[in-house]
């Protein structure tokens, strides 16, 4: 989708600097930060929510998730912990509609989420 943010930064039209690339998932540092650690793991794929997804897209969800840990435990976050959050539509504070994961870490993360 042209208009999607995200799909531009996918596409490379809006130049990034990625965590880490393959044919179906990215990650890349998120431009406002809410954690020492705050990172956006998205499918190339345009998916607008956690509403959209559909039984094909089991498989690069599952691997967004492992993708995350992995990613986590390079940045050594994985003994302190983490947290993976996707948000959906407007009760959860979702502003970019192609669908993300985020990976935070590096402070203690408060529980329950505001
Ligand atoms: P949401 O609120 O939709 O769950 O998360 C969207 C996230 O995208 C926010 O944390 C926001 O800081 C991040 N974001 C918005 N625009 C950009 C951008 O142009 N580049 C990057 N790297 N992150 C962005
Ligand atoms: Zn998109």
């Amino acid at each position: 989708m042209t208009n999607c943010l995200f799909c531009n930064i996918a596409s490379g039209t809006i130049p990034s600097s990625f965590v880490y690339e393959d044919e179906t998932i990215l990650a890349f540092k998120d431009i406002n930060p809410k954690a020492p650690t705050h990172i956006l793991v998205i499918p190339r794929k345009h998916v607008s929510t956690i509403n959209e997804l559909s039984e094909d897209d089991d498989l690069t969800i599952g691997g967004m998730i492992r993708r995350a840990g992995l990613i986590a435990a390079d940045l050594g976050h994985a003994d302190d912990g983490f947290r993976t959050v996707i948000n959906c539509n407007k009760d959860a504070g979702q502003t970019v509609f192609h669908i993300h994961l985020h990976l935070l870490a590096g402070r203690t993360l408060t529980w329950p989420p505001g």
